[in-house]
Parts: C-alpha cells; sequence; structure tokens
C-alpha cells in the first residue's frame, strides 16, 4: 500500500507547466529524492539542537521518525551558526591574544606572532562541518528519516515540505514536534547586511579585523562577539540599555566584576544608553546613543556595528493559524507542561516557545517531548538550566541569583571563594573571579550557585548537579575535591556558606 506520497513541481527535472502528479514512493527513492514512506509517530519540524534530539530521542523509542530541515546541514543555529562557532572563535582568539600578552611572563617567548584570520575562519568552518555531518550520521544510525526542505502543516496529521531539490511532497504523521528555532531581533531602523551592520552570523564571519566595532547589546551573545574582535584588535565598545551586562540571570555581583574585567581587556562600555539611530556615511557607520533617561546625543564611529539585542521565535511559513496552534504577543508557540500545543497532536519545544534560548535546555526539551509521545511522561527541570558566558575568564550560573533572592523576600547565606586563594588558579596564574554559593537560611539547600573565573563553564556542572538533588552546602563541603584543582574554590565556596572555608 502507497502510504506516502509525492508530488513534484518545477525543478531541474521537470518543466513548469507539467501538472503536479503523483509518483510512487520507490519511483522517487530512484530519482534520490530524500523522503522515506509514512504515516510517521513523530515528525519533527526543525534540525537544531531541540529537534534533532527528539527526533532522535523518538526514534530510539521505537517511534517511526522523521526531521525536515531546510537549512541544508543539521545542528540548528547552534552547530551552524551560534554556539559552536562562536566557541570555535573564542578559543583560537584566545589563544592568539595569550601568545600576544600572557606566554612572555610564563616563559614563552614567540617571535613575530601574527594572526591569519582566514585560517581561524577555516578552523571554526572545520568544527561546524565535523558536527553538522555528525548528527547526519546519527540520524541513520538512529533510522531517522532526514528530509530536506521547509515543512508546513495541511492539516495537524499532514506536512507539506518544499523540498531543497526543487520538489515538493505530503507526510502523514500522528504528532508533530515543532523545532524551528530563533531568529536575530532587528533594530528598528538598522538594516543588517552582514557586511557592516552585521547579526552574529555575520560577524562570526567577518573577513578582516574592524578598527572600530560598536555592540548593540552587553548580552551574551554581545560580550562573547565582542571579546573575540577585541582580542583580534578591534577597538570595541559595547552599547547596552540596562545599568548593567550581562542580561537576566546574572547575579548583579558576578556581572560588576564581570564589567570590570572586560574594560581590564580592552572593551569599553556604555551603559544606560539608548540607541537612537544608525546610518552608513564614508563606509563607516554613525551610531547615535543618548542616556536611556534621555540627554545630550553623542555618535559613536563604527566599521562593524553588530546588533545583539536578543533573539526572537522563527515560525513563519509553518501555517500555524491554520491548524490553530496559538501564539503569544511575543510570537512565543503557547505549550502546556507537556509540551502541547493548544492543537491536538502538535508539540513545540526550544527556542521557538518559552524560557531561556539555550541549546542545552532545548535539547532537554527534546528528550522530554519525545518520552512524553511513547510513554505519557516526561520532564525537564527548569530551576536546573545553567548558563554559560564563554569569554575570558567564563561565567556560569544556575538557579537564583542574589538579586532574585531578595525580589522574593527568601532568607538566605551567602559563601564566596575567591580564584585568588585556589592553588591551581594561582599555578597556572589565571586567579580572577570567585565562586559563590546561594543557600537558603533554614535549611542550608543550594539555591544558586555563581562562577566568575576559569573554566567556569565546565565547574557549573557541580552546581547544576547540587540543585537538581536538592543538596545542602554541606553536603558539597563535605564531598572531596581532588587537588590541586579549581573546584577546590568550589567546595570551599560551599564550605564558606555554611561554615567558614579554610583556605582564605
Ligand atoms: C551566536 C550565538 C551563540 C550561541 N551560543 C550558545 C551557547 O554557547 N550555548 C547555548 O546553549 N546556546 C547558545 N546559543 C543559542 C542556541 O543556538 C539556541 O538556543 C539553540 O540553537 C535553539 O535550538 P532549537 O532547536 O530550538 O532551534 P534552532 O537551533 O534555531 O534550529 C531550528 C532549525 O529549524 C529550521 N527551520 C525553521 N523553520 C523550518 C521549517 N519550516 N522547515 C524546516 N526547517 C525549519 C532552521 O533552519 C533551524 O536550522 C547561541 C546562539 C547564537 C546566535
Amino acid at each position: 500500500m502507497l502510504l506516502t506520497t509525492i508530488t513534484r513541481t518545477a525543478g531541474s527535472r521537470q518543466a513548469s507547466h507539467e501538472i503536479l502528479r503523483t509518483i510512487p514512493l520507490y519511483v522517487a527513492r530512484s530519482r534520490g529524492v530524500a523522503t522515506s514512506s509514512g504515516p510517521y509517530d513523530t515528525v519533527v519540524i526543525g534540525g537544531g539542537p531541540g529537534g534533532y534530539v527528539a527526533a532522535i530521542k523518538s526514534a530510539q523509542l521505537g517511534l517511526k521518525t522523521a526531521c525536515i530541515e531546510n537549512r541544508g546541514s543539521l545542528g540548528g543555529t547552534c552547530l551552524n551558526v551560534g554556539c559552536i562557532p562562536s566557541k570555535a572563535m573564542l578559543n583560537n582568539s584566545h589563544l592568539y591574544h595569550q601568545a600576544q600578552h600572557d606566554f612572555k611572563r610564563r616563559g614563552i617567548e614567540v617571535d613575530g606572532v601574527k594572526l591569519n584570520l582566514d585560517t581561524m575562519l577555516d578552523a571554526k568552518n572545520t568544527s561546524v562541518v565535523g558536527l553538522t555531518s555528525g548528527i547526519e550520521y546519527l540520524f541513520k544510525k538512529n533510522k531517522v528519516d532526514y528530509i530536506k526542505g521547509t515543512g508546513s502543516f495541511v492539516t495537524n496529521n499532514k506536512l507539506h515540505v518544499s523540498l531543497l531539490d526543487g520538489g515538493e511532497t505530503e507526510i502523514e504523521t500522528k504528532n508533530t514536534i515543532i523545532a524551528t528555532g530563533s531568529e536575530v531581533t532587528p533594530f528598528p531602523g538598522l538594516e543588517i547586511d552582514e557586511k557592516q551592520i552585521v547579526s552574529s552570523t555575520g560577524a562570526l564571519d567577518l573577513q578582516q579585523v574592524p578598527k572600530k566595532m560598536v555592540v548593540i547589546g552587553g548580552g551574551i551573545i554581545g560580550l562573547e562577539m565582542g571579546s573575540v574582535w577585541s582580542r583580534l584588535g578591534a577597538e570595541v565598545t559595547v552599547v547596552e540599555y540596562l545599568g548593567a551586562i550581562g542580561g537576566a540571570g546574572m547575579d548583579e555581583e558576578v556581572a560588576k566584576t564581570f564589567q570590570r574585567t572586560l574594560s581590564k581587556q580592552g572593551l569599553k562600555f556604555k551603559l544606560n544608553t539608548k540607541v537612537l539611530s544608525g546610518e552608513k556615511v564614508d563606509g563607516q557607520v554613525q551610531i547615535k546613543v543618548e542616556a536611556a533617561k534621555g540627554g545630550k546625543e553623542e555618535t559613536l564611529d563604527a566599521d562593524v556595528v553588530l546588533v545583539a539585542i536578543g533573539r526572537r521565535p522563527y515560525t513563519k511559513g509553518l501555517n500555524l493559524d491554520k491548524v490553530g496552534v496559538e501564539m503569544d504577543k511575543r510570537g512565543r508557540v503557547i505549550i502546556d507542561d507537556q509540551y502541547h500545543t493548544s492543537t491536538p497532536g502538535i508539540l513545540a519545544i526550544g527556542d521557538v516557545t518559552f524560557g531561556p534560548m539555550l541549546a542545552h535546555k532545548a535539547e532537554e526539551e527534546g528528550i522530554a517531548a519525545a518520552e512524553i509521545l511513547k510513554k505519557g511522561h516526561g520532564h525537564v527541570n527548569y530551576e536546573a538550566i545553567p548558563s554559560v558566558v564563554y569569554t575570558h575568564p567564563e561565567v556560569a550560573w544556575v538557579g537564583k541569583s542574589e538579586q532574585e533572592l531578595k525580589a522574593a523576600g527568601v532568607q538566605y547565606n551567602v559563601g564566596k571563594f575567591p580564584f585568588s586563594a585556589n592553588s591551581r588558579a594561582k599555578t597556572n596564574l589565571d586567579m580572577e573571579g570567585f565562586v559563590k554559593f546561594l543557600s537558603e537560611k533554614e535549611t542550608d539547600k543550594v539555591l544558586g550557585v555563581h562562577i566568575i573565573g576559569p573554566n567556569a563553564g565546565e565547574m557549573i556542572a557541580s552546581g547544576v548537579l547540587a540543585v537538581e538533588y536538592g543538596a545542602s552546602s554541606e553536603d558539597i563541603a563535605r564531598t572531596s575535591h581532588a587537588h590541586p584543582t579549581l573546584s577546590e574554590a568550589f567546595k570551599e565556596a560551599a564550605m564558606a556558606t555554611y561554615d567558614q572555608a579554610i583556605h582564605v
């Protein structure tokens, strides 16, 4: 029985006037059409960290699964133009900066350190290609059908796909998971050309180091990309509307230390400052700013302007209104606590719906949504989702910040330990920052962990476990941590929370 029908339209292989026709699947396969038979138990639209993980888990649970992705490679924003390329640039620009400014005091003398930006960009691209093709391998291994094209709803059980190779197909499915992610929020009046006025995507691929760069937005992406280009030689000014950098969730004490550290590295900050407009003049971009509360206008000149004011859910072309999937005012797909949208058989996960726009949050939701479809239950603990800024030093946190606890009227204990008192950090000549624990006064339960320091992004995993398992700071303080490691600072901060640290 033919379960799936494939229709081919005008494309390289057929004349545009030819009537759409239905061809049997096996014929389609022999012509190299990227599709598979249905009906599916699960179809995921979007092959980012939310979507590809949902698809793999769904297939692992024995559900017949396909994933539709229109980018031409899997991994979504994260692997193609987000987490991975930005971390490649952060890592390699840090090494370059160290070679220039830090090696000498370590007894390493290198003459003529030079930047080869082309090679650095190539190295970034190599990481991206390796990882995205790795997901294709995982799809094959787990028997997920990878459909290359753009998906949209015909009904809640039928999807239309415009295939990347020019054809079209319709597939039937019991359930669909929307995992179409997010896109850059534009700044009104500043048209992104990805050369001079860039989003993070353009900022990951600048072909030369700008002399002057203005970053609009002092959130994680702005700070990471600002750091990269500053280390490579650009004069970077970050303009932020709020009075602190780091965005929501970052502990205020950490944010202050972070700003001081980045300033020492050469980044300039204009906080409480509003961008009014921007225009291209004589090969430069002139950005007009004024104090957020109003005041005298100032013009900032830049060779490149990075617009990093946030991201918004992406649902274009899905036909959500046709199938009755509701969205809120911010364009987020509305879901219940089991990821079901307002339409039966349609779920949503990742950046396209509520919660922090983070790859690991999307992945957790992908697993939970697949488990819900198969077993009727699945769970994500949103209290235990870490955030990391991959600058140097790194900043990482999980749970509540001090300002959040104050606002909620929660009584708490604070314990801190500086890396300047940690033997490994001292040995490594990398001592900036501290670990800070917040625990509930009455029970000592860990409510938040905030780290600014070397390898904070790795160390926060212990904080996540503490929050997930409801540990007390004493539980952690009484757990042996290897010596000499940076993680001893973590233990000592926990000691300082319920009692006293030893080494400070
Ligand atoms: C510069 C940058 C750095 C980042 N760094 C980090 C980091 O270090 N750590 C972290 O956790 N997060 C980071 N993020 C955020 C992270 O990339 C996102 O949170 C994550 O990718 C969201 O995953 P997702 O699966 O929801 O969506 P996405 O990754 O956006 O994937 C959605 C996919 O769906 C496809 N699609 C959309 N519509 C359709 C359709 N109709 N049919 C078929 N396909 C469709 C899109 O092409 C896309 O590939 C970063 C983001 C950026 C921009």
